[in-house]
């Protein structure tokens, strides 16, 4: 046995970079795995082939989609027991300028895909996991969240949006033993982070107490724990993964 042998889970945006990692990880953690992916369709299939998840396509934005996607995991063949135990908000993009240059698009793209989506997501199984009275929804924020970052205003703004969501959805939901939880990653190496320069990673690396940044497997083994039963007293909680960049 295996510490999420039997459970059920579905995590946003696993197609790549941290989503993917933590599809790997809540497998090898024995978990049933469904994941999601938008626009990489070739890329959530090596994810499929190599980790043994399952993909759906959704856009975690679209109130419909969403629906579907929650319906689909509940009645798919693998999906045994017809729950859904464990959720992760990982799905999220950027859209950076400064603020006189943001277009009112841009703002509405990340906080659709980055805050309505993880309300879209924790409402759409919230029904389920209410009839189950156990569930675990854990949120990908960022410390920007917490410190804000030049350039970030909208991405910032989501990701400060996800801790009060966090707590809030924990406090309605722990009388039926619902967990909700934030990680909040510092830099992570991934799709998101490569178009910083290379003279940027070296003066960031040097501002990380670690002295480095972070492969997603690192905030995978984050997440495994707070889907798992030895973090059966934590909730309402945002846990920065960051090297310590933010304290
Ligand atoms: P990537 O850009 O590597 O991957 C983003 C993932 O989100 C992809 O799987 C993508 O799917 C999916 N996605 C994007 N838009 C949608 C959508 N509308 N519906 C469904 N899925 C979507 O990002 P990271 O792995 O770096 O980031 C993952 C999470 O971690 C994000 O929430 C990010 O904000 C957060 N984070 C990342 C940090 C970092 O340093 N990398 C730091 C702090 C937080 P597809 O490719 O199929 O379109």
């Amino acid at each position: 046995m295996t510490k999420l042998s039997g459970k059920i889970a579905l995590v946003t945006g696993g197609s790549r970079g941290i989503g993917a990692a933590i599809v790997q990880r809540l497998v090898a953690d024995g978990a049933t795995v469904f994941f999601t992916f938008h626009s990489s369709p070739d890329k959530a299939r090596t994810v499929a082939d190599e980790t043994g998840g399952i993909a759906i396509q959704a856009d975690v934005a679209q109130a419909h989609a969403v629906a579907q996607l929650v319906q689909a995991v509940l009645d798919h063949p693998a999906n045994t027991t017809k729950r859904i135990d464990i959720l992760v908000n990982n799905a999220g993009i950027t859209k950076d300028t400064l603020v006189l240059r943001m277009s009112e698009a841009d703002w509405d793209a990340v906080i659709d895909t980055n805050l309505k989506g993880v309300f879209l997501m924790s409402k759409a199984v919230c029904k389920p996991m209410m009839s189950q009275r156990s569930g675990r929804i854990i949120n990908i924020g960022s410390i920007v969240g917490i410190t804000g970052n030049a350039g970030q205003v909208n991405y910032a703004a989501s990701k400060a949006g996800i801790i009060g969501l966090t707590k809030s959805l924990a406090k309605e939901l722990a009388s039926r033993n619902i967990l909700v939880n934030c990680v909040a990653p510092g830099y992570i190496d991934t799709d998101m982070t490569a178009k910083i320069s290379e003279e940027q990673k070296q003066a960031l690396q040097r501002s990380i107490p670690l002295g480095r940044t972070a492969q997603p497997s690192e905030i995978a083994s984050v997440v495994s724990f707070l889907a798992s039963d030895d973090a059966s007293y934590i909730t309402a909680q945002t846990i920065l993964v960051d090297g310590g960049l933010a304290s």
